[in-house]
């Protein structure tokens, strides 16, 4: 897994680990085991990328995907320019608008 996508994975289970606190607040071993899951993703992740994504992060989401060349957390249009320069590697792969991480259509991950 690319630091891309566990980016995304820890995105994900930090939602449910939210929700989890919410709808079950005397569970602590669940949410143990989530937070764990959490740390062992973030040691895989370059520091300089997880600084990047805690920072967006508080405006909403750190991490977003593409969707008929749009950002799907702010919905604008990413330049083609923008795009093939994500998905061959010559740019990092954020939105030139809202500056989230984007995980494009077009983009593989090498492990
Ligand atoms: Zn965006």
């Amino acid at each position: 897994m690319g630091p891309l996508s566990k980016l995304l994975k820890i995105q994900e289970l930090e939602l449910v680990l939210k929700e989890s606190a919410i709808v079950h607040s005397d569970k602590d071993l669940e949410t143990d085991e989530l937070q764990k899951q959490i740390d062992t993703l973030k040691e895989g992740v370059p520091e300089r990328l997880m600084k990047h994504f805690d920072r967006v992060k508080k405006n909403g989401l750190g991490i977003t995907q593409e969707l008929d060349g749009r950002c799907k957390a702010c919905h604008m249009s990413i330049p083609v320019g923008n795009l093939s320069r994500i998905n061959n590697g010559s740019d990092e792969p954020k939105c030139p608008s809202c500056h989230v991480f984007i995980f494009t259509s077009g983009f593989t991950e090498e492990n």
